[in-house]
């Protein structure tokens, strides 16, 4: 059985309880990251730490530990649980209180909650080997999709409707641009430039793409920041997503077109040998 995190405790994850009270569970007021391992250390824990000080800030909430705590919280749940490669999930909310739309006290502990998923050869090539299919839906998330928070039901009927389409993920589209993949940032490449909208409170500032992007620049590749339309993206020569999760992923089929020849293109694969070399070297 697995060993959770909640509130200062390691627990069995069957005697892991948080307050039905939990503004996560009646509000969503909660933000979260997702943090991978490969070979049972880290990827670009800094990155996941900054990010969720800054969806925290935003929303008016207190850290609840801090940095080198977490790091360390992180660092016991994957030795209890001897995880090789897999996720570790961390979940802050404001805490419990009687219900009531305006925010607690200050004083009110926020709710903390670390669990990990093991998943056994997460960064193998064959993971890569096919690419995504993907179907485009429109975008019906709130507006300050910057800040990581734990409101995903409609990411999560995003998924729903690509598997009912047979499809692996779906790309969300506001005023006639991509946003984003459902638990991912989205990409196009023609020739040899690299496409992905800019940042703003339209989409979430991905940790692997600051990542990417970086490596990108570094290895002469060209990178544009501007959104771009379905009909753009199925014209393109090459498509693909980046997450904590799948790293880098090649998208081979959108709405049923056949990106360029209709199997991952090699930029896509380029990017995920240089990003998983980097992040396996610097991982912690
Ligand atoms: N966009 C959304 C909506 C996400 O949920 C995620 C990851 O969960 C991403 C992008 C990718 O971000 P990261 O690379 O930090 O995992």
């Amino acid at each position: 059985m697995r060993t959770v995190y909640v509130n200062g405790e390691y627990l069995p994850e069957d005697q892991a309880k948080v307050s039905v009270f939990d503004r996560g569970f009646l509000f969503a007021d909660g933000v979260y990251e997702v943090t991978s391992v490969l070979g049972g250390k880290l990827i670009d824990f800094a990155g996941h730490a900054a990010r969720l000080a800054r969806s925290l800030s935003e929303l008016g909430m207190k850290a609840p530990v801090d940095t080198d705590t977490l790091l360390e919280i992180h660092r016991e749940l994957i030795a209890r649980n001897g995880i090789e490669d897999g996720l570790v999930y961390l979940q802050v909310t404001r805490g419990a209180a009687d219900r009531d739309f305006l925010y607690p006290d200050a004083e009110t502990p926020p709710t903390l909650v670390l669990f990990t998923q093991a998943k056994p050869g997460l960064a193998e090539p064959d993971r890569a080997a096919k690419g995504w299919s993907v179907i485009s839906i429109p975008d019906r998330r709130w507006g300050r999709r910057d800040i990581k928070t734990v409101q995903l039901l409609y990411p999560s009927m995003g998924k729903m409707m690509a598997k009912a389409a047979g499809a692996d993920d779906a790309w969300m589209v506001e005023d006639g641009a991509v946003t984003e993949g459902t638990s991912n940032n989205a990409y196009i490449v023609k020739g040899d430039t690299i496409i992905t909208r800019h940042l703003g409170e339209e989409i979430l500032h991905g940790i692997t793409r600051a990542a990417v992007l970086r490596l990108a620049a570094e290895a002469q590749m060209k990178v544009e920041e501007r959104s771009f339309t379905i009909e753009e993206a199925q014209g393109a020569d090459e498509a693909f997503i980046t997450s904590a999760s799948s790293f880098v992923m090649p998208v081979v089929e959108i709405d049923g077109t056949p990106i360029g020849d209709g199997t991952p293109g090699p930029m896509a694969a380029r990017l995920r040998e240089i990003y998983l070399d980097e992040a396996r070297r610097k991982a912690v």
